[in-house]
């Protein structure tokens, strides 16, 4: 399965990538999923033999069937990949862009922008769409805990410790 942190920017995540995961040997990476709540934190990282480039990035997201189809079906295996995303309202999409609706453009109305599609309860065009970069990498080092669990896994803990636990004393 893939895993694509996203970002807005090109630049960003070309930069990340090769100034930092480029030099990730697949089997350092770790992937860390922690959960609280409805919510998790998503920790991605490596020790390598570039010390500039033992970095780690870390996001907190809602959990989603997304999130959830991938904990019961990974297998022990994901492939990372970086992916910049855009936002396309009515006025830069082509009659056959598809909207977050999962209908075309040309399907929703000309002047409210809503769809048309029986039973769509879509108010207003718009489409995410996600670019993927092509380098990839696979990852094999994934763990999924709670966060009462995360004083044991050494980039989890530096990570919660410096951007939450840190901060609330
Ligand atoms: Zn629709
Ligand atoms: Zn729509």
């Amino acid at each position: 399965m893939n895993v694509v942190p996203l970002f807005s920017e090109r630049k960003q995540a070309t930069n990340l990538w090769n100034e930092t995961i480029h030099w990730w040997p697949d089997h350092d990476i770790k992937l860390r999923f922690v959960e609280t709540g409805d919510k998790y934190w998503f920790i991605l990282g490596a020790v390598s033999k570039k010390p500039a480039s033992n970095k780690s990035l870390f996001k907190i997201l809602s959990k989603s069937e997304h999130y959830e189809r991938f904990k019961n079906g990974h297998g022990g295996e994901a492939y990372l990949r970086l992916g910049v995303y855009a936002i396309l309202h009515k006025k830069n999409a082509k009659d056959d862009t598809v909207c977050n609706c999962k209908h075309r453009l040309d399907d929703h109305e000309e002047d409210s922008a809503a769809c048309l599609v029986e039973d769509c309860d879509c108010k207003n065009f718009v489409s995410f769409q996600v670019n993927l970069l092509k380098k990839t990498k696979t990852v094999t080092d994934i763990k999924f805990l709670q966060e009462d669990q995360v004083k044991e896994d050494p980039l989890t803990w530096n990570c919660l410790y410096t951007n939450k636990y840190k901060e609330m004393n």
